[in-house]
């Protein structure tokens, strides 16, 4: 454990605490100290987490003062300079344990930046914090969002709500903001995450690189972000799976912004509403085919003891998928589960395309954006990978 945290890792469970000396307030600092009572790292104390300290400091004592949170915030932004550059507003800016800031999420959106909390011990910090991002960060606002188990302390404790505008002018609508050029819109008050997965930010620039003249099946598709770089690339036709249809319309109407008038015209485009795997189904029985197919899930094990589960829901999406690719086509297929390491889902992606009785030849593994970066081995949650399939069975024979 000792040497775990010296290389980094972030996070003391509440059952490998021995011997907690009193109770503590959420954000309290917790020292901890190596067999030979030597200071080893502080963190943020939480009680109302199972993770009941997030690592803010290992090797040398310092104090956590506004200039620690300075620095930290400075450095997170530099490592992103470069983004703005390539046409995109839109992208995190502190990626929680892996900048510093355990437990803390802060993604700007244009205009607008996200403060997501997955930890009520940020709370005593916030005064602090706030004018900080204030005066440092290229937004006019700032909202504040909370995890599902982070909410009910927060709100308890504080005057600080879920959606509040902790500064800036009050929000009405979707935020827009651009990608790699592209033009998208995110709810920040009420969406996934903090409205956008930017996580897959470099995936989708790599899918408009492959879509030129292709058919394209985008399952999972949320707010149609593969679907707008597909047709930026040039595809032929996209169709869409979601089960939400407030997805599905939200795509929609971002289609709309980035190709004004073409959506009923020139531009070839589906949805279907409903569960992925049996729609995948139904498409096998109606003998559609597609040149292209991504398949970019939620994450099927968000706990640790969902993971075999996970494994066979990735290795049947794989089959599927594969079963509606085109000989010589490509299947993308990805994972954001933190409890799938790499290698075991890239097996089951394998699996799976055998099991449709196909052939594949591996063309690119992606994992984390510069925006997404990972300071510890369990960090590492995003794995995507493309697949060049062929009619017959069998590695490396596409
Ligand atoms: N690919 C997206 C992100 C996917 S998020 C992007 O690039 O932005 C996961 C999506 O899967 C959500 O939109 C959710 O509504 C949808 N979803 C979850 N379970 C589903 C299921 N069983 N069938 C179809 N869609 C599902």
């Amino acid at each position: 454990m000792q040497e775990k945290i010296r290389k980094g890792y972030p996070w003391v469970f509440h059952y490998q605490i021995l011997n907690e000396t009193g109770k503590g307030e959420a954000g309290d600092l917790g020292v901890i100290y190596n067999a030979k009572n030597k200071f080893l790292a502080v963190g943020l104390y939480d009680p109302f987490s199972e993770v009941r300290l997030r690592i803010l400091q290992t090797g040398v004592s310092r104090n956590v003062d506004a200039s620690f949170f300075a620095e930290r915030l400075q450095k997170a932004l530099s490592r992103r300079a470069s983004l703005e550059g390539e046409g995109t507003t839109g992208y995190r800016m502190i990626h929680g344990e892996n900048d510093g800031f355990p437990g803390l999420v802060l993604d700007r959106y244009e205009d607008t930046a996200v403060l997501k909390l997955y930890s009520a011990a940020w709370l005593p910090y916030l005064e602090r914090i706030i004018p900080l991002f204030q005066k440092t960060l290229p937004v006019q606002r700032c909202v504040l969002r909370l995890s599902r188990n982070t909410r009910a302390p927060v709100e308890e404790n504080s005057s600080f709500r879920e959606g509040q505008v902790l500064y800036g002018p009050p929000l009405t609508a979707p935020v827009r903001f651009r990608e790699n050029g592209l033009l998208f819109e995110a709810d920040v008050l009420k969406g996934q995450k903090t409205g956008f997965f930017l996580d897959q930010r470099d995936n989708r620039k790599h899918i408009r690189t492959l879509s030129k003249d292709k058919t394209v099946l985008n399952v999972f598709s949320y707010t149609g972000g593969f679907s707008v770089y597909a047709f930026a690339g040039g595809c032929r036709t996209v169709l869409e799976i979601d089960s939400s249809s407030q997805a599905l319309e939200t795509s929609r109407a971002i289609l709309d912004l980035n190709f004004p008038g073409k959506l009923s015209g020139k531009m070839h485009f589906r949805q279907l509403k409903g569960d992925a795997f049996q729609l995948l189904k139904e498409l096998e029985s109606q003998r559609e085919a597609f040149d292209l197919v991504i398949l970019d899930p939620p994450a099927f094990a968000i706990k640790k003891k969902q993971k075999m589960k996970a494994l066979a829901a990735y290795r049947r999406l794989a089959e599927a998928g594969a079963r509606l690719t085109l000989n010589g086509g490509l299947l993308f297929s990805a994972s954001c589960s933190a409890h799938v390491p790499p290698d075991e889902f890239f097996q089951e992606v394998f699996s799976g395309v055998d099991a449709a009785e196909k052939g594949y030849e591996e063309t690119l593994r992606t994992g984390h954006a510069i925006d997404h970066p990972v300071s510890f081995k369990e960090g590492e949650y995003l794995k995507g990978i493309y697949l060049r399939i062929s009619g017959k069975r069998g590695k490396g024979k596409a």
